[in-house]
């Protein structure tokens, strides 16, 4: 069973974030970009990816980090 969101707006991106326990650590700066390893912030997620272990991926909203996560 595999499960995968391919993008969270916005609007959702909080709440959901919130619920998952998320934002917390986006806001302590714990989370970072999957291909860039930049820090990952409010304003700079372009991608949630659910991962394994109620885990999550992100990828940040550099151009080029959006290419390569959609080239894999
Ligand atoms: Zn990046």
């Amino acid at each position: 069973m595999k499960k995968e969101i391919k993008a969270i707006y916005n609007e959702d991106m909080e709440g959901f974030l919130e619920k998952t326990g998320e934002l917390y650590e986006i806001k302590k700066g714990n989370r970072f970009c999957k291909i860039c390893g930049g820090a990952i912030m409010l304003n700079n997620i372009q991608l949630i990816v659910p991962y394994k272990n109620q885990s999550f991926e992100y990828i940040c909203d550099s151009i080029s980090c959006v290419e390569q996560y959609n080239g894999n």
